[in-house]
């Protein structure tokens, strides 16, 4: 009989998240011939970095208990009212797009749309972002999300900078731009040499020479200007002009497109998605037809599939790091896909008209409150507004301030002199009244609607928005919640995501996204808070940023961290700048050059580019690794001007390098630093820290080893961890109170709503529980490789002949022998319901392939089935019983449009849709909505906003 202390004893969290249960493990061990996990372990990990101390971490707990302890952390922050603006605004979420995106795994679990025949639903939400984005602001194209508004703006400057026929090195900003905006202008500005003068464009610009101007539409203390004549003298002198908008004004104003702008930024974040004390949140940049080929971050086309019939996929992928390194543009990898789907599906939800109905009622609510102040005496300078006012509050301002605190209601105190409202969706007119009761002091309150009914607008009549947008279908046909729903449906369904199969991406950690994990993110407390709320409202925050810091700082071995940075690549620029300020407090500021190895991903060298840095290559030897004597070579010839080296650990190509500490020190002997990119930190955590065997800094990719979803492409969380010398250089934050180097996010904690899942992950695993997932994530990729072994060459192997948590599959002879390329294989594993592997990176013609810790030994052994099959299937072709060109391989995937008509392959239509052990009767046969794409047509015709629907066959 069970006693009552077994019945009670505690569901711990750590055997929800790792796929293998005990049983499947020792099968698993014993496919490798290895007694036990931890000889295995000794086996793969270098002696040399291999930690035994546990992780100074929690030991691990329930959900129930992990989210009563966030719980109590939630309750310290107070959600207020805020009417601080300063381009971010409360939001009513539509509860449809809330339950069936937000919180839905379908959307949130699915990866970057790279493969797009099982990506067709988040690709044409993304194309309708695109098309919002453009239509709204007025200009030709538009691109699928940028990181923030202030970093937008940042890229905005640099992409004038490529484009203006100005050779200036001046960049001009209005002042009345939102300060953080300014504040990363300058971060980026400055190492790349490009100075940035501040000034009012109709004052000061005649007397600059300038390569852009930066406008803010309306600006952060609320007036609209009309910019046509600034921008008119912008381009008479070579510059290209930038307006930051307001999405959200321009339904009512015209649009930047209208007058003159060569690129608008902005954010998306009053379209549904939540505050989230600073994101995340989508990011737009929007341009001219003939500066597309320079935009920065991902972009959606329109091609055809191999049946003609249009079929989306990113489009001009040359332009991005992967491809062009250190001669990229931007080094934008993950960028904000689910919350420009958020914020594409809101515009869809309400529609053209839903849309300016929102804003005409806050701009009423706008002029009325300005009535009201104005009837109490205060001066209201802002002549014409859409949402915010400016109002000289002079002595009284910090009485006004503390007293608008009593009523929980947040103003935006913008000088000793001066407080700043800004109005949303969200405010009513019982706000606007409670607003004039702070402000009346005693003295009567005016009536709403006495008030509201003599005021008029305030709109310039000459900005006044006379052009249609949002005319496309997809705008006007899903307004009920049951259409909209059921849109919903038809997009997620055409998707692969984690939630159907297995995303054996190598490099990316598609790992379970536990649900406990994901409840807090919309929880008010957490969702609710305005980024610059004052600090005592967000203690909560406080608790959980500083308690997610030390649990960083306890698995990487580093001193402190900063959680700034809203992606990868972000940490990246992040790190490296702390680099360069460090060389530079020295007196050592001529310490410029970058080493990088040949497998390092795009987003190193692109991130280099942007601090100034000048990248040195150093090869790889023959078994993968770092070529030693290279690096020794390089690191002599440049010992006067080494900035840094930046290694990928465990590689890039899936090895733990046993000399990892010798190439650390090489370069720390010759006065450099060492940067450690810490996106393979699945196969470290509880085992190695790169804070102790070398690293002077890393990036973490809390969306890829912690648990956050990758939503498509983005959200993301990159913070960098440093050892202590670095840390006085880590980002600051001026509006957010952070003390260090420049700001670089919009936001003091970036993406700070979702930092919780991290937060829930880690306290939930504990200690043990960490490196017990680091252990089944190396010994589910050892189980692949050494099953795949006898049908496919593995390509890099570590002295005991296993590889990390990812393997690298060699389809280059079979291409030779076969003519079946690395593509053929990825689509091919379309039609046995696989999302493929990474393709070839950092190899070309190769699968990366990494299963994580999360997937079960089942789901293992149907992927590693399908590649079998495969090779079976390719050895046929080799054989001659499958004809070269026409076989399932080079025709894959097979769509369900394809069982009915003509057949006309040489091979069977069973063997096309139902390949070997795929049954008709297995639950759940994905069927890709469309063929293969054809990337090359997509290219040479770009098309990236819909197109009308009568370019849709039957
Ligand atoms: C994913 C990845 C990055 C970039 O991270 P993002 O979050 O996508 O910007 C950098 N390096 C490596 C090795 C990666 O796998």
């Amino acid at each position: 009989m069970a006693t009552f202390d077994s019945l009670t004893q505690r569901e711990l969290f750590v055997r929800r998240h790792i796929g293998p249960d005990a049983g499947e493990q020792a099968e698993m061990l014993a496919e490798l011939k290895v007694g036990s996990l931890d000889e295995f372990i000794r086996q793969v990990v270098p002696a040399a970095i291999r930690r035994h101390e546990p992780l100074a971490l929690g030991a691990g707990c329930t959900e129930a208990e992990a989210l009563q302890k966030l719980a109590d952390i939630a309750s310290r922050n107070k959600v207020f009212k805020s009417f601080i603006g300063m381009g971010y605004h409360d939001t009513h979420t539509p509860p449809v797009i809330q339950r069936n995106v937000l919180e839905n795994p379908a959307w949130y679990t699915a990866y970057t749309p790279y493969q797009p025949e099982i990506s067709q639903g988040r690709l044409e939400a993304l194309l309708n972002f695109q098309t919002m984005i453009a239509d709204l602001t007025g200009m030709e194209i538009a691109n699928a999300s940028m990181l923030d508004e202030g970093t937008a703006a940042a890229e905005a400057m640099t992409f004038c900078q490529r484009l203006a026929k100005s050779k200036s090195q001046v960049f001009f900003v209005a002042a009345d731009c939102h300060p953080q905006t300014i504040d990363i202008i300058r971060t980026r500005a400055e190492p790349i040499g490009i100075e940035v003068v501040v000034g009012d464009p109709r004052r000061d610009l005649a007397g600059v020479d300038c390569f852009g101007v930066l406008l803010q539409y309306p600006g952060t203390f609320g007036d609209i200007h009309d910019y046509q004549g600034v921008i008119d003298a912008a381009h008479a002198k070579g510059a290209l002009a930038v307006v930051a908008a307001d999405l959200l004004a321009l339904t009512l104003l015209t649009p930047p497109g209208e007058f003159g702008a060569d690129v608008a930024i902005g954010t998306t974040q009053r379209f549904g998605v939540p505050l989230g004390f600073g994101g995340p949140h989508a990011g737009y940049l929007a341009t001219r037809d003939a500066f597309k080929r320079s935009m920065p971050g991902r972009l959606v086309g329109v091609s055809v599939d191999a049946h003609g019939r249009p079929a989306l996929r990113l489009a001009m992928q040359t332009r991005e790091q992967h491809i062009r390194r250190e001669k990229a543009t931007s080094n934008i990898c993950t960028a904000q896909v689910l919350l420009a789907n958020i914020a594409g599906l809101y515009a869809a939800y309400h529609g053209p008209q839903g849309l300016s109905t929102i804003a005409h009622r806050i701009h009423r609510l706008t002029v009325t409150l300005a009535a009201g102040l104005r009837q109490l005496g205060y001066s209201v300078p802002t002549e014409y507004c859409f949402d915010t006012l400016t109002v000289d509050s002079g002595a009284q301002t910090a009485a006004l301030h503390a007293g608008a605190r009593s009523y929980s209601i947040n103003l935006r105190v913008i000088d000793a002199q001066r407080l700043g409202i800004a109005l949303d969706e969200t405010t009513t007119a019982e706000d606007v009244t409670t607003l004039w009761a702070i402000f009346a002091q005693g003295k009567p309150v005016p009536d709403f609607a006495t008030l509201e009914a003599a005021t008029p607008d305030v709109l310039p009549g000459q900005l006044q928005r006379g052009s249609a947008f949002l005319t496309h279908p997809v705008f006007n046909s899903h307004h009920s919640e049951t259409q909209m729903l059921r849109y919903l449906r038809a997009l997620a369904d055409k998707d692969l995501a984690l939630d159907r199969t297995m995303i054996p991406l190598g490099s990316c950690t598609m790992k379970l996204n536990a649900t406990s994990e994901m409840l807090p993110i919309t929880w008010p407390e957490f969702a609710r808070l305005h980024p610059f709320a004052p600090a005592e409202q967000a203690e909560g925050y406080r608790a959980l940023t500083q308690e997610l810091e030390a649990m960083l700082c306890a698995v990487t071995g580093y001193d402190a961290v900063s959680l700034q940075p809203n992606a990868g690549s972000q940490g990246e620029y992040a790190g490296l700048l702390a680099i360069r300020a460090y060389h530079a407090s020295r007196g050592e500021g001529q310490r410029t050059v970058c080493l990088i190895p040949s497998s390092a991903h795009g987003t190193n060298p692109a991130s280099a580019q942007m601090v100034g840095m000048q990248v040195v290559v150093v090869k790889c030897d023959d078994a993968g690794n770092v070529d030693v004597d290279d690096l020794k070579a390089k690191a002599a010839q440049h010992s006067h001007d080494l900035a840094a080296i930046m290694i990928t650990y465990p590689s890039t190509h899936g090895v733990f390098e046993e000399r990892v500490r010798e190439i650390c020190d090489v370069v720390h002997a010759h006065g450099g630093q060492v940067y450690i990119d810490g996106a393979n930190m699945n196969a470290l955590v509880g085992l190695a820290q790169p804070g102790s065997f070398g690293g002077d800094v890393s990036h973490l990719n809390l969306h890829k080893t912690f648990c956050i979803p990758h939503g498509g492409g983005g959200p993301g969380v990159g913070p960098i961890g440093v050892k202590a010398h670095l840390a006085p250089f880590l980002p600051g934050h001026r509006q957010g109170g952070l003390a260090g180097g420049g700001a670089v996010s919009a936001a003091p904690f970036g993406s700070a709503s979702i930092l919780p899942i991290t937060w829930t992950y880690i306290t939930l695993m504990g200690a043990a529980g960490l490196q017990r997932a680091t252990e089944l994530a190396i010994l589910n990729a050892n189980y692949i490789a050494s099953r795949l072994a006898p049908h496919y060459p593995i390509l890099y192997t570590g002295p005991n002949g296993r590889v990390a948590h990812e393997c690298i599959v060699d389809l280059r002879p079979l291409k030779d022998a076969s003519g079946i390329s690395v593509d053929d294989v990825a689509k091919r594993l379309i039609d046995f319901g696989f999302h493929a592997p990474t393709m070839s990176f950092p190899v070309a013609g190769t699968l990366m392939i990494e299963p994580t810790e999360s997937e079960s030994k089942a789901e293992l052994d149907r992927f590693i089935d399908a590649m079998i099959a495969i090779r079976g299937e390719i050895a046929a072709v080799e054989a001659g019983t499958l004809d070269a060109n026409d076989n399932p391989l080079k025709h894959a995937p097979h769509t369900a449009a394809e069982l009915v008509g003509e057949w006309e392959h040489a091979y069977s239509r069973e063997q096309a849709v139902y390949p070997h052990g795929v049954t008709r009767s297995a639950p759940g046969k994905y069927w890709p909505p469309v063929s293969r794409v054809d990337n090359v047509h997509g290219d040479r015709n770009l098309v990236c906003s819909c197109p009308p629907l009568s370019d849709y066959p039957n």
